[in-house]
C-alpha cells in the first residue's frame, strides 16, 4: 500500500490540556482516502515545550495513536515564520492586498529556517516509494529542499490559496526563491485555472523558465502543474443530518427565527473576506428594506491571527460598524445583526447552513471557499440562496449563484434583495445545479484525485546516476580507441546560454579543455557552431581545432588558416523576403531583434517578454512555414529565437563531410543542447557517441545536466590520451 506524508502547517490536532483533534477541510478530504493509502501527517502540535523529554513523551503519544509526526516550534519561529513571514507578508501578497503586507529580514530568516526543519523531519522517515504532499503557503521552499537532499523522492504541493498575477507577486523581495521552492515538486496544484496561469506567468517572466500549458522547466526541473479545485467535505454533513441532535437544533432555529428571513455570513475575520465592504451593502440594503422586523443577518466570525495587528484593528473596526448599524436599523422588535465572534460547533454550523434564507459569501479574494461548498452541500432539498462573489476560487464552479462583485456595493445590494425575493422555481433551479456539482466533485475525489496524478508521474532519475553512466562509457570508449574525432557545439554545451551572446566567452575551465584537445595528437576536434565565423575565430582561432560556422555551411581549419565553404552554389534567394517579415515582427514585439548570417537570419525574442515574445513566436512560425513551403529552406524554432537557414547546409552534412564513410576514426564524440545539433544525433553510425546537454526530447543515447559538468567529464575523459 502506498504510503502518504502529508506536511500542512499544523497537525490536524491541538496538544493542550488533552489532544484536541480537528477537522478542517483538508483533514476531513484525507480522512475519505485514508482506507486507500497508509497515511502519516507532519506538521506543528499547536504547543510550545523546549523541554526534550516532553517533546519525546508527545512525538511517541502521536506517534502511537495518531500517526502524527510533530515538528517543534519555539516562541521565536513561531513569531518569525507563521505570524510573520506568512501571515503578514505571504498572505496579503497572495490575497491582492499589497497595503497590508510588512516585510522583515528576520522573518525570512525563521521561514527558511523552520521550512528546513520541516524537511529534515520528513527525510527522517522518508522512503523512495512515499508520496509526499507539501501543503500551503507557509511551506513553499519544503519541495526545493526535500530535492536538493538528493534523494529519490516524489513530491507534491498544492497551493490553497489564491496566486497573484505575476505583477503583484514580482514586489516581493524573495520572489525568486519561493519560486524556485514550489518549483522542486513534481506536481503543483492549483485551485483555478486562473491561479495556475499567473503562477506559470511568474516562473516564465522571474527565473526564464520554459512552459508548456501544464510543464514548466527550469534549470534541470521539470514540474507538472494541474487545476484540482478543492470540495466540501459532503459526507460528514449528509451524517450529521441524520442525527437527531441536528434535528432538535435545526427545529430550535427555526422556532428562534419564526417569520424571519435569515441571511448568513460564516468566515474567519479575516481583510480577505470583505467583511466591512459587506456590512456597507447591509446597511445600503436595510436604509431600503420595508419591514425591519422581519430581518436577521447572523454574522460568524471566526477568530484568526488575533496576533497580528491588521486582524486586531479589523475586529475592532468590524465591532464597532456592527453597534452602529445595529443602533440605526434597530427596532424595539428586531436587532438585525447578530454578531457571533467564536467558532461554532459542528451541529449548530449545518442547523445553520438548513436553516438560511440566503448565504452571504462575498470575499475580495479567496481561493476556493468552502464555506459557499458546504452550505450547497447542507440543501438537498435544492432550497435556498447564495450569494457569491466572483473573487472566489468557487465562483467558478458555482455559475448558479447571485454571483457579485463584492466592490461594487449597489450592486451587491440589489443581489440581496433579488435573493430574498426570488421565485421557488429560480431557487430550485440554480440550487440543483450547484448541488449536483458539490455532491459529486468533494473533498474526497479532490485528495484522490490529487494523489492519484501525483503517483502516476514518472520521476527521472536523479541526474547523479546519469552522468556516472556517461562518465564510465565515455572513458572505456575513449580507452579502447586509437584514433577519434570530437564535434562539440558551443552555446548551451561548452558554455552556458546568455542573454547577450557577446558576453558567452570561454571561461578558464573551456580554455584549459581547448588547451588539452589541441595538443592530443589522437583527437581532431571540430567546434561546430550557429554562430557566424568571424565570431567563432575571435575567441578560439588560436587554438588547434577546425571550426565550423553557421551550422556547416563554412569552416576554418588551423593549417590552411582561411574559411571555405562548405557547400557550393547555395540559393540564399529567399533571404530578402524573410527579413521584410522579421521587421514586421521587430516594429510589433518590443525588445526582439534580428540577426542576419551568410546562409541564414535570425529573429531573436530573448530580450522580449517571454509571454508575448513566445505568443509572436508562434504565430511567425506558422507563416513562415506556409510561405516557404516549396523553398530550400529550414524553419526552426529554438531557445528563443526563429531561425531560417539554408537547407544545404546542417551540422550532420558537416559531421558526414570530415568524418563519415571510411574515414581514419575509430570513435566520433558530438555532443549538443538543441534542436541543430539533432541533425548530428539523428545519424546512424556505430562508432558515434551522442551526448545532449540539459533538458527536452533528443534521438542522443546520453545525457548530462549543465555545459560545466559536461566539460569536466570530458576533460576527465581525455587525461590520458595522447
Ligand atoms: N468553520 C469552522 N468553524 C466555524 C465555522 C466554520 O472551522 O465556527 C469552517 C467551515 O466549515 C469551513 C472553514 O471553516 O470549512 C472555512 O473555510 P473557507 O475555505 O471558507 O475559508 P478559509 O478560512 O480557509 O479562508
Amino acid at each position: 500500500m502506498t504510503r502518504i506524508i502529508n506536511i500542512a502547517n499544523r497537525l490536524p490536532l491541538t496538544i493542550g490540556e488533552e489532544i484536541v483533534e480537528s477537522s478542517g477541510g483538508v483533514v476531513s478530504a484525507l480522512e475519505g482516502v485514508r482506507r486507500d493509502y497508509d497515511m502519516i501527517w507532519v506538521g506543528w502540535p499547536g504547543k510550545v515545550t523546549a523541554d526534550r523529554k516532553d517533546q519525546q513523551d508527545i512525538e511517541n503519544l502521536l506517534a502511537r495513536k495518531y500517526n502524527c509526526l510533530p515538528v517543534f516550534l519555539n516562541k521565536d519561529e513561531i513569531t518569525g515564520y507563521y505570524y510573520g513571514f506568512s501571515n503578514s507578508t505571504l498572505w496579503p501578497l497572495l490575497h491582492y492586498r499589497s497595503y497590508y503586507i510588512r516585510y522583515r529580514q528576520d522573518w525570512w530568516r525563521q521561514y527558511r529556517r523552520v521550512n528546513q526543519k520541516f524537511t529534515d523531519v520528513i527525510l527522517k522517515i522518508a522512503k523512495e516509494d512515499d508520496v509526499i504532499w507539501v501543503h500551503d503557503y507557509q511551506l513553499m521552499l519544503v519541495p526545493q529542499m526535500l530535492k536538493q537532499s538528493g534523494r529519490n523522492l516524489k513530491v507534491g504541493f498544492f497551493l490553497h490559496t489564491p496566486f497573484p498575477s505575476y505583477e503583484v507577486f514580482r514586489c516581493h523581495p524573495q520572489r525568486k526563491e519561493l519560486l524556485a521552492g514550489v518549483l522542486g515538486a513534481d506536481l503543483i496544484g492549483f485551485q483555478t485555472f486562473g491561479y495556475m496561469r499567473h503562477f506559470r506567468s511568474s516562473t516564465m517572466r522571474l527565473l526564464g523558465a520554459e512552459c508548456d500549458s501544464m510543464v514548466v522547466r527550469c534549470g534541470d526541473r521539470k514540474c507538472h502543474m494541474g487545476v484540482f479545485p478543492i470540495g466540501a467535505n459532503v459526507q460528514s454533513f449528509q451524517a450529521e443530518f441524520k442525527t437527531s441532535r441536528f434535528r432538535k437544533k435545526l427545529a430550535d432555529f427555526k422556532k428562534i427565527y419564526k417569520r424571519k428571513k435569515v441571511i448568513l455570513s460564516v468566515e474567519r475575520l479575516d481583510y480577505s473576506k470583505g467583511i466591512i465592504r459587506k456590512l456597507d451593502v447591509i446597511d445600503r440594503f436595510l436604509t431600503k428594506w420595508h419591514d425591519k422586523n422581519n430581518i436577521v443577518f447572523i454574522f460568524i466570525s471566526i477568530p484568526s491571527r488575533d496576533e497580528v495587528p491588521e486582524y486586531a484593528q479589523l475586529k475592532a473596526n468590524v465591532e464597532s460598524m456592527i453597534g452602529r448599524l445595529n443602533g440605526k436599523h434597530a427596532t424595539v422588535e428586531n436587532t438585525p445583526i447578530h454578531f457571533i465572534y467564536k467558532s461554532v460547533d459542528f451541529t449548530e454550523l449545518c442547523a445553520l447552513y438548513r436553516l438560511a434564507d440566503v448565504a452571504m459569501v462575498t470575499p475580495l479574494m479567496d481561493g476556493m471557499n468552502l464555506v459557499a461548498k458546504e452550505f450547497v452541500a447542507c440543501r438537498p432539498d435544492f432550497t435556498g440562496a447564495l450569494i457569491l462573489s466572483e473573487f472566489t476560487g468557487a465562483a467558478n464552479e458555482l455559475f448558479q449563484a447571485f454571483i457579485v462583485n463584492p466592490y461594487d456595493i449597489d450592486t451587491v445590494a440589489e443581489s440581496l434583495e433579488l435573493a430574498i425575493n426570488a421565485q421557488q422555481d429560480d431557487i430550485k433551479r440554480r440550487m440543483r445545479g450547484m448541488y449536483e456539482r458539490v455532491a459529486q466533485f468533494d473533498a474526497k475525489y479532490w485528495a484522490g484525485k490529487f494523489i492519484n496524478e501525483l503517483g502516476k508521474l514518472e520521476i527521472e532519475d536523479t541526474s547523479i546516476q546519469k552522468e556516472a553512466d556517461v562518465r564510465n562509457e565515455l572513458v572505456k570508449r575513449v580507452k579502447k580507441s586509437r584514433k577519434m574525432v570530437f564535434f562539440l557545439d558551443y552555446d548551451g554545451t561548452l558554455c552556458d546560454l546568455q542573454n547577450d551572446p557577446d558576453k558567452a566567452g570561454p571561461d578558464e575551465q573551456v580554455k584549459q579543455l581547448l588547451e588539452a584537445l589541441s595538443c592530443k595528437k589522437n583527437i581532431d576536434t571540430f567546434l561546430i557552431s550557429g554562430r557566424r565565423g568571424s565570431e567563432l575565430e575571435k575567441w578560439f582561432g588560436k587554438y588547434n581545432v577546425t571550426l565550423i560556422a553557421e551550422h556547416g555551411f563554412s569552416y576554418h581549419s588551423p593549417q590552411s588558416n582561411r574559411w571555405l565553404k562548405s557547400v557550393r552554389n547555395v540559393d540564399l534567394s529567399w533571404k530578402k523576403s524573410v527579413r521584410k517579415i522579421f521587421e514586421q515582427y521587430v516594429g510589433t514585439t518590443q525588445g526582439s531583434f534580428i540577426e542576419e548570417k551568410t546562409s541564414s537570419i535570425v529573429w531573436h525574442y530573448r530580450m522580449a517578454d517571454p509571454e508575448f515574445g513566445l505568443l509572436n513566436a508562434q504565430q511567425l512560425m506558422a507563416m513562415l512555414q506556409d510561405m516557404l513551403s516549396n523553398l530550400p529552406v529550414e524553419v526552426r524554432h529554438g531557445k528563443k529565437i526563429i531561425e531560417v537557414s539554408s537547407m544545404q547546409a546542417n551540422k550532420g552534412l558537416a559531421l558526414m563531410r570530415f568524418a563519415g564513410g571510411k574515414s581514419k576514426y575509430d570513435f566520433i564524440l558530438c555532443a549538443g543542447d538543441d534542436q541543430t545539433d539533432e541533425s548530428m544525433f539523428k545519424l546512424a553510425d556505430r562508432r558515434l557517441f551522442k551526448i545532449k546537454i540539459g533538458q527536452g526530447q533528443s534521438n542522443a543515447e546520453f545525457r548530462i545536466d549543465s555545459p560545466k559538468e559536461f566539460v569536466n567529464i570530458l576533460l576527465g575523459a581525455i587525461r590520458n590520451v595522447r
